[in-house]
């Protein structure tokens, strides 16, 4: 008997599936805190007013940590809690128009 080849997952679209997506899905997990914290020891500065920084922020907004944007490093920058939710507050008034000028501005990385 000739052994049949195995066909497991040859139909699946998915390329590479590598990264848990079910328990931290909207982003913002474990992980992000981790590398936040790490981070802002690194840049303690609030980019925008200079004072303590309390939040890594994503310069452009992600959707989550499938955003391919979520863990690139050049998207990443520290605020203070008030530069925070000011950003976060423009972001949804009008996100269409933000990701667009960070393009303008070339944020590497965004592919659209
Ligand atoms: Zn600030």
């Amino acid at each position: 008997m000739p052994r049949a080849p195995k066909l497991i997952g040859a139909r699946r679209k998915s390329k590479r599936v590598d990264n848990r997506q079910s328990a931290s899905k909207r982003g913002y997990g474990y992980r992000w805190g981790k590398y936040s914290r790490q981070r802002l020891r690194e840049y303690p500065e609030c980019v925008s007013c200079g004072r303590e920084a309390e939040a890594t922020d994503h310069i452009i907004p992600v959707t989550g940590p499938d955003d391919p944007l979520f863990w690139d490093s050049s998207n990443h920058q520290s605020l203070c809690k008030s530069c925070h939710s000011s950003k976060t507050a423009s972001e949804s008034n009008g996100m269409k128009i933000g990701r667009d000028n960070y393009r303008r501005a070339g944020v590497r990385g965004y592919g659209g």
